[in-house]
């Protein structure tokens, strides 16, 4: 095959499918209020492509008119079923025939492909990734024979040149891969994103498993010797209570260190609740002492009550990773103070550290997804706390200094229960979240 089939205008139409493409990611990843409206938004973005490539066609002979109009019709109902696929059929039967004239075999060939594509897109779409971009290739390359046949059957005239092969059969099974490829790739990644608070608890519930294991295994050690001692028969009922206590106690610890890691775990509802930030920074204290004691970190707390208004698993959630980072910059052990003020309106929660410390630039990047400088470090924690803070209607501050130290500064707006009212930007939380 000759390579002067790939011209300007075949590269005028692939590029009016692809940003059309972009476009429409583009849009739904940023605007949030056409989330609802997503297949009318494809939809409407596989239109125009339909009419760019007819009006600036490949090529126009005496049987046909040339260009890559089918793509956008196939991703728009093979995507978006029947409606789409209706709307999309009359947007290009309506330009074929406005500004090339009426044609019956053109109408014939693309209710054809429509209705087969249609009746197909219900299973398509429950496809994956590499089932799609198999079927819908072949799809296109059926369809392209199909339709051949029926043109070449209905009209006397019609004569498949070399052109029409390569622009009719063999390019547009190609370009459909590409497309398909990247709606998907895009679409993954949007999905990826959107779920990367879940995705980061999950590596945080990970990594405190082997902590929290290592905690239980001591009031469990400890257990199992005072058992061993009550098997003497010789114990006076005295000596057997004072036994029985530690083994209590200790069972009771390691059963709160259980359950406060399995409260942490558990998935995170979406409510919008006032938080009791004293009950709340303890807990997540308790839950992270493990792993500060694996790293030889004494936790200091003085923490004052105080209530803010939010979802108490992302609350956690967040407070978690800042304590975490703390601790991480104190390999060879060291401080770790948390402090919390109420002040007018605001509640204050100051994490301190005096690890590692961090640079400018550490600084300037802190909260930019991925950026990590350890070796095993997944770059979110940071960003996940930022945006709980954000949604909080909050405000975090670093201030830092290498070698000396790390202090975070985390300000929330008081959510006021005694006035039985809402302070109007908690309003605004209550709602974003
Ligand atoms: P990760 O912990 O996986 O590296 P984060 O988003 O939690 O990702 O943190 C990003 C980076 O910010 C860390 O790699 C670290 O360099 C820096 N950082 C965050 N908190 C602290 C801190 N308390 N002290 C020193 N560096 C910190
Ligand atoms: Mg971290």
């Amino acid at each position: 095959m000759d390579f002067i089939y790939i011209n300007n205008n075949v590269l005028d139409n692939l590029f009016y499918i692809l940003v059309c493409i972009f476009m429409f990611f583009f849009l739904f990843d940023n605007v949030k209020r056409l989330k609802k409206f997503h297949k009318l938004l494809f939809t409407t973005l596989m239109g125009l492509p339909i009419i760019l490539c007819m009006k600036f066609p490949i090529y126009i002979d005496e049987y046909c008119v040339h260009d890559l109009r089918q793509i956008p019709l196939l991703l728009g109902t093979l995507y978006g079923g029947w409606p789409a696929g209706v709307a999309l059929l009359v947007v290009l039967l309506i330009t074929r025939f406005v500004v090339y004239g009426f044609n019956f075999l053109t109408l014939v060939v693309y209710v054809v492909i429509v209705v087969l594509t249609a009746i197909y897109s219900g299973r398509f779409i429950t496809l994956n990734k590499k089932h799609k971009l198999l079927s819908s290739v072949l799809l296109t390359l059926c369809l392209g024979i199909v339709t051949s046949y029926i043109a070449v059957t209905m009209s006397d005239y019609f004569v498949i040149t070399d052109a029409y092969m390569f622009y009719f059969i063999i390019l547009p099974p190609i370009v459909m891969f590409f497309a398909v490829h990247l709606i998907e790739f895009l679409n993954g990644t949007i999905h990826i994103r959107s779920n990367i608070v879940k995705l980061e608890k999950m590596e945080v519930v990970s990594q405190l498993a082997a902590s929290i294991s290592h905690e239980v295994r001591n009031p469990l050690t400890v257990v199992k010797g005072f058992v061993e001692l009550l098997k003497d028969p010789e114990l006076s009922q005295e000596q057997k209570e004072e036994y029985i206590y530690h083994v209590v106690r200790e069972l009771n610890q390691a059963e709160s260190i259980i359950s406060e890691y399995l409260a942490f775990a558990k998935p995170a509802t979406e409510k919008v609740e006032p938080i009791l930030i004293d009950r709340e920074i303890r807990n997540v204290v308790e839950i992270i002492r493990p792993l500060a004691n694996m790293s030889s970190v004494n936790i200091m707390e003085k923490i004052v009550p105080g209530t803010v208004l939010g979802n108490t698993n992302y609350f956690r959630q967040c407070f978690l990773n800042l304590m975490k980072n703390a601790i991480e910059a104190l390999p060879n052990g060291g401080e770790l103070m948390i402090v919390s003020a109420v002040e007018k309106n605001k509640v204050i929660i100051k994490i301190i550290d005096n690890g590692v410390g961090m640079s400018k630039e550490q600084i300037n990047r802190y909260g930019e997804p991925y950026y990590s400088c350890k070796e095993k470090g997944t770059g979110l924690g940071s960003m996940v706390a930022v945006k709980t803070i954000q949604t909080m209607n909050g405000k975090l501050d670093v201030q830092s200094i290498p070698n000396e130290g790390t202090k975070i500064t985390v300000t929330f707006p008081a959510y006021i229960s005694e006035l039985g009212d809402f302070n109007p930007k908690l309003k605004q939380a209550n709602n974003t979240i």
